[in-house]
C-alpha cells in the first residue's frame, strides 16, 4: 500500500517535471524559430513569393507598363533586314513547367530566333552525341569577348570555348549527325519546332538578307576548320547556321521552349519529349555561362537565371524546374542583347522572387 502510495506521488511529481519541460522545450523552439525568421532575408523581404495567378499575371502587366515606352537601345542592323523590324514590338511570356502560360502585350509578333537557336542545336548535339563530346570539342567556357569574335578562337588554341558563341554555333550545326547539309537543316528545324509545339515559320527575308553577308561566320568556320573543329563543310554548315537563326519565333513560342526544358525536356503542352533530362542542367549550365556573352556575368549577378538573347531582339530566361520566360523586343544594347527583354524578365524574376540562388 505504501509502496503504491509513494509511487503515486512520483508519478505526479514526474508528470509536473515532464509538463514544465514540455513548455520550456516550446519557448525555447519558439524563440528559435522567430530568431531564424530574423535573420532570413527571403522571408522578410520577398512576402510575396508565394506564386500565384493573379500575382504572376499582374507583375507581366507591371513588366510590360513599366517598361513598354523605354526606347533606348537600337535594331541590329549589320544584318540589313533586322534593321527594319518595327522597334515597337514588345511581347513578354511566361510558361510554367506544367504548362500554364502568362501573357502580356505583343506575344504572337514575330522576329527571327538568331542566337537564341544555339540553344536548341547544342541540345541536338548533346543528345546525339553526349554531353563530354560537347565539352571537349566545342568547350563550355566564357569568352569574355564579342559573339563573333575571331580573335577569342586564336586566344583559346584553335578553341570555339562555347557553343553561344558564333563560333561554337557553326560548330555545333556542323555535328549534328546527317548525310547531308539539307538532312542536317530539317533535323535542327524539326528539333525548334519540336521545343516549342509548333512548325515555326521562316523568315526568307531574313535568311537572304544574311547569307549574302555573312563572310565574317564564313571566315570563323574556315578557322575552325583550319584548327581540325568541324564535323562537316564548313561553309556548308554556316549556310545551316544562317538558316537555323533565320527561324521566327514569338515569346509565346520562346516561353513555352524554355518551359521545356523547364519540365526536364518535355515540352509541358505537347508532352512530347525532346531532351533527355540528364542534359537540362548542362545546357542551362552553358546559358548560364555564356548566354548573354560579354555581359553574361552581369546578368547571373542580377537574376541568378541561365538566359539566352538574339539579335532578333528574343530572349529567354529560364527558372530551372520552374518556367520559361520568353520576351521579345527589338532594339538592342552595346553587347547586342535587348534592352527591354533584360528589364522584363528581371524584373519578374525579382519580383516574383525567382532567383535560383536565393532558394
Ligand atoms: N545570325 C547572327 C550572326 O551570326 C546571330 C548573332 C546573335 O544573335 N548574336 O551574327
Amino acid at each position: 500500500m505504501q509502496y503504491g502510495n509513494m509511487n503515486q506521488k512520483s508519478v505526479s511529481k514526474v508528470a509536473s517535471l515532464f509538463t514544465l519541460g514540455c513548455a520550456v522545450f516550446i519557448f525555447i523552439s519558439a524563440t528559435n524559430l522567430e530568431a531564424r525568421e530574423a535573420i532570413s532575408p527571403l522571408k522578410q523581404e520577398t512576402p510575396h513569393k508565394v506564386l500565384n495567378e493573379k500575382r504572376i499575371e499582374a507583375v507581366l502587366q507591371e513588366a510590360y507598363t513599366k517598361f513598354k515606352d523605354n526606347n533606348e537601345g537600337k535594331n541590329a542592323d549589320y544584318i540589313k533586314a533586322l534593321a527594319v523590324v518595327d522597334p515597337q514590338i514588345f511581347g513578354i511570356t511566361l510558361v510554367t513547367a506544367e504548362g500554364k502560360v502568362y501573357e502580356a502585350g505583343d506575344t504572337k509578333a514575330l522576329v527571327s530566333i538568331q542566337s537564341i537557336s544555339k540553344v536548341f542545336t547544342a541540345a541536338k548535339v548533346m543528345q546525339e552525341k553526349g554531353d563530354t563530346f560537347l565539352q571537349e570539342k566545342i568547350g563550355v567556357n566564357a569568352t569574355g569577348l564579342a559573339f563573333n569574335s575571331i580573335m577569342a578562337i586564336e586566344q583559346h588554341s584553335g578553341s570555339a570555348s562555347n557553343p553561344f558563341v558564333n563560333a561554337g554555333a557553326i560548330q555545333s550545326t556542323s555535328w549534328v549527325e546527317a548525310k547531308d547539309s539539307d538532312e542536317r537543316w530539317m533535323k535542327i528545324k524539326a528539333n525548334m519546332d519540336a521545343f516549342s509545339g509548333r512548325e515555326l515559320p521562316f523568315n526568307e527575308e531574313v535568311y537572304h538578307s544574311e547569307v549574302n553577308d555573312n563572310k565574317r561566320n564564313q571566315a570563323i568556320s574556315k578557322l575552325l576548320d583550319a584548327y581540325g573543329r568541324m564535323g562537316s563543310d564548313p561553309l556548308e554548315a554556316t549556310t545551316v547556321y544562317t538558316k537555323q537563326c533565320s527561324v521566327n519565333i514569338s515569346s509565346h513560342d520562346l516561353g513555352v521552349m524554355g518551359a521545356t526544358f523547364a519540365n526536364d525536356g518535355i515540352n509541358p503542352l505537347t508532352h512530347t519529349k525532346v531532351l533527355d533530362v540528364q542534359y537540362v542542367p548542362r545546357v542551362l549550365a552553358v546559358m548560364a555561362t555564356a548566354g548573354l556573352y560579354d555581359n553574361a556575368g552581369d546578368w547571373l549577378y542580377l537574376t541568378g537565371t541561365p538566359a539566352k538573347s538574339g539579335v532578333g531582339g528574343g530572349i529567354l530566361a529560364i527558372v530551372p524546374g520552374k518556367m520559361g520566360i520568353g520576351v521579345v523586343s527589338p532594339p538592342l544594347d552595346k553587347y547586342g542583347n535587348s534592352v527591354r527583354g533584360q528589364q522584363a524578365a528581371a524584373y519578374i524574376i525579382e519580383q516574383l522572387g525567382l532567383n535560383p540562388f536565393a532558394q
